[in-house]
């Protein structure tokens, strides 16, 4: 029944049990999800990078409430073009020229998908996209970036539909500056995205510095890491440690990570929508969990109250009868702290 206690309790560096107390998350009903992407391991390959973007952060919500999403890829993962996407943009530039010598004609036109005018060069449209559609998104958006206050509010209100409208036909028209758009398509998708330099492991130490952050600050309950890269694991223990609910997102079947994550999904069973439909059931678990930790923390508190603190206010709540009797079946002893306990008997196997 206490399964978890004990997993946290038995870890082999228990001189750390005592701060796993002073960190642990108790935040009763709360479950901030915070999602770190770590780009240059997995970047989105089977689809787009704003679809994986989109699936991922639907299979996250339903882990709980989602309120960071992170990514991080040094400089070559976001300039790196697709072999598929290359190809494409080098019969795009064939066909092109061939328009602008008239040798070719389409036999559909082209059309504006943000004002509906036709035409049959390529070129054209682009250069009328350009002159047109995005002088008026830069108008646009440094409107709203030089607004305050409710004046902001009212600009963001107003440009929505027609700023959605430029964003999509802008992704077909124009050629990201960038890559093939992996940045600015995650951005779009609502993520945080962070370039490092490319030296080796720079992002992975930007990421678990990125996580050990937050997680000194308590900014997230649980935490979800897409990534294969076994230098993670560390990290992945300290979150265990400190009461985290962790769940790895990677395709490594055996991997190091998902070992010691409480759920881990492959790349494609997010993509299929499988991680968001299990996910009712690892909360499930957490949130039975949940009810197990605050008994022991409930328990620890008394406790340790009557070993060293006042006797006389000890007073027999039904939360620590309960406990109590549980606590039978368990090989705790009795005269000291259950921490103290811990720390000898993994000095003695040692
Ligand atoms: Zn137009």
């Amino acid at each position: 029944m206490f399964g978890f206690i004990k997993l946290c309790t038995n870890d082999r560096r228990i001189p750390k049990a005592f701060r796993m107390i002073r960190h642990c998350h108790f935040n009763a009903g709360r479950n901030i999800v915070a999602v770190f992407w770590d780009l240059d391991n997995k970047p989105p390959k089977s689809v787009s990078p704003f679809d994986a973007a989109i699936r991922l952060r639907k299979a996250a919500e339903s882990f709980g409430d989602v309120r960071f999403k992170i990514a991080y890829a040094n400089q070559r993962s976001f300039d790196y073009v697709p072999p598929k996407i290359k190809e494409h943009r080098r019969d795009r530039k064939k066909l092109d020229q061939l328009e602008n010598k008239g040798v070719v004609k389409p036999v559909d036109p082209y059309i504006c998908r943000v004002c509906g005018r036709k035409f049959y060069n390529n070129e054209k449209l682009i250069n009328h996209f350009k002159q047109i559609h995005e002088r008026e998104h830069v108008k646009r958006v440094s409107q709203i970036e030089s607004a305050r206050g409710s004046q902001r509010v009212k600009l963001v209100g107003k440009y929505s539909m027609k700023m959605e409208k430029y964003t999509n036909a802008a992704r077909d028209i124009l050629t990201p500056k960038v890559g093939y758009g992996l940045g600015d398509e995650l951005k779009r998708a609502g993520y945080w995205v962070s370039t490092v330099s490319n030296k080796p492991q720079a992002a992975d130490v930007a990421l678990r510095n990125h996580v050990v952050d937050m997680m000194d600050k308590r900014q997230m309950d649980c935490l979800i890491l897409v990534s294969d890269d076994s230098d993670f694991v560390e990290v992945l223990k300290e979150a265990k440690l400190r009461c985290l609910k962790t769940v790895v997102v990677g395709d490594c079947d055996e991997g190091a990570l998902k070992r010691v994550s409480d759920a881990s999904y492959s790349w494609q069973e997010v993509i299929m929508g499988k991680a968001k439909k299990e996910a009712v059931s690892v909360v499930g678990r957490w949130k039975d969990r949940d009810i197990l930790k605050r008994l022991e923390w409930t328990y620890n508190y008394e406790r340790e109250r009557r070993l060293y603190g006042s006797f006389s206010e000890d007073d027999d709540s039904d939360v620590s009868n309960f406990v109590n009797r549980e606590d039978d079946g368990n090989k705790m002893d009795g005269s000291r702290a259950w921490w103290k306990l811990e720390s000898d008997s993994d000095a003695a196997s040692a």
